[in-house]
């Protein structure tokens, strides 16, 4: 249904108390609704934003026409969120900044979204088109179109009010086909005041058809592909989160499960099989990255993640070797073939279309398991690594360290596999990684493939938004600062969101002193004894400050239960830690040390 109502000022001092319908019979429509009625029409439900100058209206009409409006105290925060619906859901999430600053707040999490291939679309108000060009001075004036350009996958501006429905449509079919991304609309100002026949709006209001076609690839590449497996003695399977976000997630399984593959998952990607699941050789990633003789990349990209590919990680003898291994890569873009190291079956399509030709074709052909000799010699591998695991995980720690508080948080996630799991920080990221097993698929969400921080607040709310359910935010004390205040919004849309904070008083660790003798701490350390808890408490919200593991299993588990915003200030030793968690060797001094 289109709504009709007299066009509107952009003034912000006009509510829509004083919009009345009109009910003569050149019934008119404008810019403000025809945004709205395109995104409805295209089944969108919530859009996450912070109000200003020029989109304040828009989010309350937005409100009024039954979009849930999730309103953030940071742009970054909300442009995060719905990046996360986006992955979540297969569905652009929908994010609304005002211009200028809000714009440039957001642009940050858009460009995260698109590194990370979630399919979204930021929409941001902005200033008059003709000052802007002339660069005469406009309140919050900036060229957003070309700012933006660089860091997304496409950009549109709409300047005409009848072409709102073809652009939220393209918007949207860019967002989501091929390999997902951040999509820039820039709506001007004056284009939400335009008004047209209301007639001639509806019609103008695109539905997008089959948004992210099926892209199969052809027979022989199926063929070729297998051909490369069934002639590998040692293969391994890596999982990416592309994997998850596809949404095959049964068929992944009987694909691993037929073939026989041990496999390993990225961060993001475990639980798409549970990572207690026979074949899983999470725990035994090094030796399997090195041993194999094949490995099959299923949506993952042979990035500074996976050490490109190539050096000791993989076998080889130097940063700069491709190791003796044979690689078999789906991915939906065909670009990502050959980027670090030659792909010998490349599989250029869409993981749910690719993996059921595979299925399919094994079905008819057959595919004889790996050789026991290479999955007993993985298994051993992850039994000892596990036992070694189960050993520091025991050992207590007064105050907490990493290991000890995260046992604590490992038995209690472990009753709740149906939640998501948010993590951020350094060692928190880096430990919790490898202590919390996940079991159902997309429940991981983390720093993801920039190693960022401050995704923390906005992924669990849009994650508890999304999916109705409660979230757990596992974050270190400097990761959390990044987007700490939404702690508001958790209150305000009272979200079952349990915050978790390990307080090691600083970044990385708390005890680094100023050279000096200066009264200025030094520049990783915080204040110390911090009481973050009191934070949500501030707002109505539950906080709790732990020293135990017991209090801490005890304060989470009535987190979760309670459904209610909560926040837990876990005191970890402020000697805890490592410089940059696991990936120190970025540091320039470590790299300088190495060569
Ligand atoms: P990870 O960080 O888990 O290794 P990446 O983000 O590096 O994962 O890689 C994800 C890959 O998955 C990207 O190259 C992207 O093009 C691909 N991808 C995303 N969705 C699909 C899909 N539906 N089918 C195939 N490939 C996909």
């Amino acid at each position: 249904m289109s709504s009709i109502l007299k066009p509107v000022q952009t003034d912000e001092t006009t509510t829509l108390a004083q919009q009345e319908p009109l009910t003569t019979a050149a019934e008119q429509t404008d810019g403000f609704h025809l945004v709205i009625d395109a995104l409805k029409a295209n089944d969108v439900d919530t859009i996450y934003g912070l109000v200003g100058i020029p989109i304040t209206d828009l989010a309350r009409m937005a409100q009024a026409e039954g979009l849930r409006f999730i309103g953030f105290r940071h742009e970054a925060n909300a442009v995060n969120a719905a990046a996360i619906a986006g992955y979540l859901t297969k569905k652009p999430g929908i994010a609304m900044t005002v211009s200028a600053p809000g714009f440039l707040n957001g642009l940050v999490a858009l460009a995260n979204a698109t590194v990370n291939c979630f399919p979204m679309i930021m929409i941001s108000g902005s200033s008059e088109r003709e000052i802007v060009d002339l660069a005469q001075g406009d309140y919050e004036e900036l060229d957003q179109l070309n700012a933006a350009k660089p860091y997304v996958k496409a950009s549109f501006r709409i300047n005409h009010v009848e072409d709102i429905g073809i652009a939220v449509a393209r918007a949207i079919r860019a967002a989501v086909s091929g390999r997902p991304g951040g999509v820039y609309l820039d709506v001007p100002a004056k284009l939400l005041g335009q008004a047209m026949d209301a007639a001639a709006g509806k019609k103008s209001i695109v539905k997008v058809v089959d948004p992210a076609p099926a892209q199969i690839p052809a027979p022989e590449a199926i063929t070729r592909a297998l051909d490369v497996l069934k002639n590998a003695k040692r293969p391994v399977i890596m999982l990416g989160k592309g994997a998850s976000y596809a949404q095959a997630d049964a068929d992944i399984r009987a694909f691993v499960e037929k073939t026989g593959i041990p496999y390993l998952a990225m961060s993001m990607a475990k639980g798409l099989l549970p990572d207690n699941h026979p074949q899983a050789a999470i725990a035994a990633r090094s030796y399997a990255l090195k041993e194999a003789d094949c490995v099959m990349l299923i949506g993952a990209r042979l990035n500074w993640l996976l050490s490109h590919g190539k050096g000791p990680t993989w076998g080889g003898k130097d940063h700069k070797d491709w190791a003796d291994k044979k690689f078999v890569q789906i991915d939906i873009s065909a670009q990502e073939m050959d980027s670090n190291v030659p792909i010998d079956a490349p599989l250029a399509g869409d993981i749910g279309s690719t993996i059921a030709a595979l299925l399919k074709e094994i079905e008819q052909s057959g595919f004889d398991k790996p050789d026991a000799a290479w999955t007993g010699a993985i298994k051993e591998k992850s039994d000892a690594n596990v036992a070694k695991m189960a050993k520091t995980l025991s050992s207590k720690s007064s105050p907490m360290n990493f290991m000890t508080a995260l046992s604590a948080m490992r038995d209690v996630l472990k009753t709740r596999p149906d939640i998501c799991l948010v993590n951020e920080g350094a060692n928190t990221l880096d430990l919790a990684r490898s202590v919390i097993d996940m079991y159902e698929p997309r429940k991981r969400l983390d720093s993801g493939t920039w190693g960022v921080m401050g995704i923390g607040m906005g992924y669990a709310i849009g994650a508890a938004v999304t999916t109705g359910k409660p979230v757990v935010a596992l974050e270190g004390d400097s990761a959390f600062g990044f987007s700490g205040m939404e702690v508001e919004t958790i209150c305000r849309y009272n979200l079952p969101v349990t915050v978790v904070i390990f307080n090691n008083n600083g970044v990385y660790k708390g005890n680094d002193v100023n050279p000096t003798g200066g009264a200025d701490p030094a520049p990783t350390v915080f204040v110390k004894g911090a009481r973050y808890d009191k934070m949500m408490e501030a707002f109505g919200g539950i906080g709790a400050n732990v020293t135990t593991p017991e209090e801490l299993s005890k304060a989470l588990t009535e987190g979760i239960a309670s459904g209610k915003p909560t926040l837990i200030n876990v005191v970890i030793d402020e000697n805890a830690g490592t410089e940059s968690g696991r990936i120190a060797h970025l540091n320039p001094q470590s790299a300088a040390k190495k060569k």
